[in-house]
């Protein structure tokens, strides 16, 4: 199936339930079981089903086949938030001692997460170029148990070198994880280039209303013959796990990643997401598609308006010729849409400061992917706690407005954007 029938339809018998055409939310705590030989099977993985829904949820389980459908892959695990994704995602493979390669360009919340909170597990964060992957090779060592990166960054707007970080990772037997937020499953597939794992926070685009706090992990198919292929790298899926009375992942016929998440770290952190929140994004997914190639063909139209005024110095947009990730978005992303961030600069701080403050029809607020059209000023901020050279690293200026452009007419975005500049 195509992506705009599988976001529709996939993962949901309707004869399931009660012939709603709607998929019901299944607000419950747990699950009444057959009897207790049917509860015995459920925890020994021998039937599966629901159990308790810090475990899985029907509702969640439809968002999850239809999203691991989306995505190439062959299972998810929906989680509270793209931050408890992040974690879920490198705690399942790393441990003290272990170290993990991150992009030098990545959202500043997997920054502080991936360097400062998860140092206090004992896990090191080595940091390498995502824009051509020069220096992965050289980092990665014994104890490296994942590279991970943005495909298209935020905020930075930075394409990874895809390919290379894959072909680099394969080499050396690393797994690679890739957050997949800003292009989305409609633009792009990590999976396709070669990627393991996939992560979102379904909180911006996937969401699209801005009314959820959601994330998700999405697995490639056959992870369990890597695995087995790099035992010593990840002894913990195919060595018994005593806390599932000795269970070897790598032996269950079961997508083998999302499957260990589920069953120790959601099991015992519990940062998952709600039965209303997995239906409000499955009322999303239904309109990702479109919803995507409009945030890109009006992003595309804003970056040429901005591109062409007098007083705007530099703009960053991927589908326009001059960026340097042009030629990286028309091969990676479909017919070469670029989703709809864009950041340009002005003449000084206070200029910046002064043309946010004069939009009428964008809203200051420090979230992306949203319907409604936001504006932001980076430095004073969601970067406001960096000094000049962090900025400077992070590709933040202080004269740099970011705009995460919505779906409103674009007449009205470029009208607001004219007048806030003059
Ligand atoms: C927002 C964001 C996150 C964090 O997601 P939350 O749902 O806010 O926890 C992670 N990665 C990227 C690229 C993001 O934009």
């Amino acid at each position: 199936m195509e992506k705009e029938t599988i976001a529709l339809h996939a993962g949901y018998d309707k004869k399931e339930g009660y012939g709603s055409m709607s998929v019901p939310i299944a607000q419950t705590t747990a699950y009444a079981f057959r009897d207790s030989e049917h509860a015995a099977n459920l925890f020994a993985l021998k039937e599966l089903g629901p159990i308790y829904t810090r475990l899985n949820n029907p509702t969640t389980d439809v968002l999850e086949q239809r999203f691991a459908q989306l995505e190439g892959g062959a299972a998810a695990l929906c989680t509270s938030s793209g931050q408890s994704a992040i974690f879920y995602a490198i705690v399942n493979v790393a441990l003290a001692g272990d170290n993990i390669i991150i992009s030098d360009k990545l959202y500043g919340g997997a920054v502080t997460l991936l360097t400062h909170t998860i140092k206090r597990f004992g896990i090191e964060a080595r940091i390498f170029k995502s824009d051509d992957a020069s220096n992965l090779d050289e980092l990665i060592d014994d104890k490296t148990k994942a590279i991970f990166f943005e495909s298209l960054s935020n905020p930075q707007i930075a394409i990874a070198d895809i390919e290379k970080i894959v072909d680099i990772a394969k080499n050396r037997g690393v797994l690679t994880i890739c957050d997949n937020t800003v292009a989305t499953a409609a633009l792009f597939n990590p999976i396709s280039k070669g990627v393991d794992v996939v992560v979102h926070s379904t909180s911006k685009y996937t969401s699209g209303a801005g009314t959820v706090i959601g994330g998700i992990i999405v697995e490639r198919d056959n992870l369990a013959a890597f695995f087995k292929e790099n035992p010593s790298r990840y002894p913990d899926f195919v060595n018994p796990d005593p806390s599932y009375h000795g269970l070897v992942y790598v032996n269950v016929p079961l997508p083998n990643f999302t499957l260990r998440a589920r069953l120790s770290l959601a099991r015992d952190i519990g940062a998952v997401q709600s039965p209303h929140n997995s239906w409000l994004l499955i009322q999303s997914l239904e309109t990702l598609s479109l919803r995507l190639d409009k945030h890109s063909s009006n992003a595309l139209e804003v970056a040429q308006f901005l591109e062409n005024h007098s007083k705007v110095n530099k703009v960053s947009y991927p589908g326009l010729k001059s960026n340097a990730y042009y030629d990286k978005a028309q091969k990676y992303f479909k017919d070469g849409k670029s989703s709809g961030l864009i950041s340009f600069e002005v003449d000084t701080y206070e200029e910046a400061r002064r043309v946010i403050d004069s939009t009428k029809l964008f809203s200051v607020v420090v979230n992306i992917g949203d319907s409604k059209s936001l504006i932001t000023h980076p430095a004073s901020t969601t970067h406001s706690q960096m000094n000049e050279e962090e900025l400077l690293a992070a590709g933040i200026n202080p004269v740099t407005i970011r705009l995460s452009i919505g779906l409103e007419n674009t007449l009205d975005l470029i009208k607001d954007l004219n007048q806030a500049l003059n």
